[in-house]
């Protein structure tokens, strides 16, 4: 039954199901909390005034440019690594609706970056956190730290695919491995969405202040990266070298991968018009192509106003994010979705 239609009644019962999101008011309070440190943490970064919209403005899966593959083995869900971006105080606010979603379809292959080790949570994702030890700060040498790692622990582990995220994404994994399924992960890819309009363009100290410019995808709107272009990266940016170019370019962690990739190894950025980050709009996104988008966030205009997905279902109260209806609109199968 879509959720437009569900009777006050019904949806009541659905809500007490979700034993993890019993303290309505509880939740609102941590949502704020966190969204008011967010906002300080906008404030003191000046660099990522990007374009809140899709570069192409259209959301039509036609327009993908997703290259069909003919005669290879079809790509699953085993052969990706997901990676999801996270820190200690962000754990308790961000990970339970994660958890309770998007996680359940890739448990496996999802692994959280974090900067402590929290036993409690170790638990909750199945033994897949892993202490980066970097610094809990969202300065830029911590940011490439933890990429770092997370580029790192692709390499060691055989998967085809590196798809990065942030812990304010919902992804719809379903959609993540169809989207890949189009593209040879033996050949060089590197896919993701700009947040700016131009191509970033930066002064090169490597070569006597030249102007260089290069796309990189926001991370967080989620990437993927083919094994075989991690490969090639390899010899720059493998064993923690990634922080030095970081620290070179003085630039953050998504912008550094779009560094390495575009500028030193010439390899373009594929734009993917379905990955969603919080510096656009979210309320424009259409819910009846919800099924085709691959990642969705969420965050904080004002204390009054949040930048959520428009759909119907859960009290925006249990669901101040909006993933919990997402998912039940995507997944209405799952035991806490109404019926
Ligand atoms: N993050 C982090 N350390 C920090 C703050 C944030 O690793 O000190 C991570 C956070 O978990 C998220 C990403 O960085 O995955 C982006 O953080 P946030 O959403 O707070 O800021 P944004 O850059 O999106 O405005
Ligand atoms: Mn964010």
């Amino acid at each position: 039954m879509p959720l437009a239609n569900m009777s006050v009644a019904k949806m009541k019962r659905a809500v007490q199901g979700v034993t993890l999101f019993a303290a309505a008011a509880y939740t609102t309070l941590l949502v704020y909390q966190t969204v008011s440190a967010q906002q300080q943490v906008a404030a003191a970064r000046g660099w990522h005034e990007r374009a809140p919209r899709s570069v192409s403005r259209d959301y039509d899966a036609n327009s993908l440019g997703e290259a069909p593959r003919r005669g290879d083995a079809a790509t699953r869900l085993h052969d990706l690594f997901i990676s999801v971006k996270t820190t200690s105080s962000y754990h308790r606010w961000r990970l339970p609706v994660v958890l309770t979603t998007w996680f359940q379809l890739a448990r496996d292959q999802t692994w959280f970056f974090t900067d402590v080790d929290d036993k409690e949570y170790q638990q909750k994702t199945n033994g897949h956190m892993i202490n980066t030890n970097c610094s809990s700060s969202h300065n830029r040498k911590a940011l490439c730290c933890k990429m770092s790692v997370e580029f790192d622990v692709f390499l060691e582990s055989n998967k085809k695919w590196f798809c990065h995220f942030d812990d304010d994404n919902y992804v719809n994994v379903p959609r993540l491995v169809r989207l890949l399924g189009r593209y040879n992960p033996q050949l060089d890819w590197y896919l993701g969405k700009p947040s700016i309009r131009a191509p970033l363009q930066i002064l090169d100290r490597d070569d006597s202040g030249q102007k260089i410019s290069f796309w990189f995808a926001t991370g967080g709107a989620g990437f993927c990266l083919s094994r075989s272009l991690a490969l090639k990266m390899m010899p720059v940016a493998s064993d923690g070298k990634f922080i030095g170019i970081g620290e070179k370019i003085r630039l953050p962690d998504d912008v550094t991968m779009g560094y390495i990739i575009e500028h030193l190894l010439k390899k373009p950025l594929t734009v993917i018009d379905q990955f969603h980050s919080h510096l656009e709009p979210m309320k424009f996104l259409r819910q009846e192509t919800f099924h085709d988008q691959i990642t969705f966030s969420y965050s904080r205009y004002s204390k009054d106003e949040m930048n959520v997905v428009k759909i119907d279902g859960f009290d925006t109260r249990i669901d101040p994010t909006r993933f919990l209806s997402i998912h039940c609109f995507l997944f209405s199968h799952f035991s806490f979705c109404p019926r």
